[in-house]
């Protein structure tokens, strides 16, 4: 699916239909247009036209998720995105799930566009579960260990090279997330070369930003959760997410020393970062600014060939 605005078209809707309409998505192959989407403030609305090539519009063949066993067969794919986040407390206003649907939504999104130009990469479910050690006062808050993470990341990792899928990106949306040391342990178990992606890293947005600061169910975050569910965000329960001052400033600021933060000192509302200037619109902004990025690393890593360095498999 090319992401593909239809300009003076959503403008006319918005001014004289339906005010609330963000923007519309085209997804089109050379057949023809497939379906169209159109992005409300509070919903989406998805439009087949009766003369859609398309009999399987909403299972495109690279979400495994939703693909069929004969989907994946056709797709052949050669590289595997990973999404991977956490499920922890995001603010009073965020839901738990919220690094999950950014990892997933960033992954689908920039999957689609490497595969318009004839990549063949698949979007794998994303892993829910993050390392959140110094969250687990918070009610149905779920920590996952390193050595569970690599486990999983070991297994994923043996299942895809026995058919034929030497190339991994491990999407984390998740900033307690840290997968090196376990890359290069499994790169050394398994033929396979593995890239680690922090989504919210991939381009500068803070001009994007009325507060770019905070780092947890900020602005950004909650714009991006305001563009991919609206109807999940609770903007009339939004703290402050007002981040407790450090007495030990040499300890929090000096660049290269980290030491882990205790989130329930650290902010009352679970939050780093005032989220209440937070926009749609600012939200597909950054993640236009993402995919952007994204995109073209996958094209590059599908279509590289072995020694091509650094892509070299040992
Ligand atoms: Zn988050």
């Amino acid at each position: 699916m090319k992401p593909k605005r239809t300009g003076a078209q959503v403008t006319t809707l918005r001014r004289f239909v339906a005010p609330s309409l963000l923007f519309a998505h085209i997804n089109r192959t050379v057949a023809g247009i497939r379906h169209v989407t159109f992005y409300f403030q509070s919903t989406t609305l998805t439009f087949t036209p009766p003369w859609s090539t398309c009999m399987t519009c909403d299972t495109p063949n690279y979400v495994l998720h939703s693909a069929t066993y004969k989907q994946a067969m056709e797709l052949r794919p050669n590289l595997a995105v990973l999404p991977w986040g956490a499920t922890e407390a995001h603010g009073y206003h965020l839901p738990y799930g919220t690094d999950v649907e950014e990892a997933a939504a960033l992954g689908e999104r920039a999957v689609a566009r490497a595969n318009e130009s004839g990549c063949r990469c698949v979007l794998l479910p994303a892993v829910p579960f993050g390392a959140n050690h110094t969250q687990l006062y918070q009610v149905a808050t779920i920590n996952m260990r390193a050595r569970t993470q690599h486990a999983v990341l070991d297994d994923v990792a043996d299942s895809l090279v026995r058919q034929g899928i030497d190339r991994l990106v491990l999407l984390n949306f998740h900033g307690g997330n840290e997968f090196k040391p376990m890359i290069r342990d499994v790169m050394l178990g398994h033929p396979i070369f593995i890239v680690q992606v922090s989504g919210w890293n991939l381009a500068d947005v803070s001009d994007l930003l009325t507060d770019p600061g905070g780092d947890h169910a900020n602005e950004f975050e909650t714009s991006i959760m305001l563009h991919l569910r609206p109807h999940w965000v609770r903007m009339a329960d939004a703290g402050e997410g007002r981040a407790t001052p450090s007495r030990l400033p040499a300890l929090s600021s000096t660049p290269g020393v980290w030491a882990p933060r205790d989130w329930r000192s650290a902010t009352e509302d679970t939050g780093l970062g005032d989220p209440r200037s937070a926009t749609a619109e600012k939200g597909m902004a950054i993640m236009e600014r993402f995919v952007n990025a994204l995109a073209p690393v996958l094209v590059e890593l599908a279509g590289a060939r072995a020694g091509d360095f650094p892509f070299v498999i040992s």
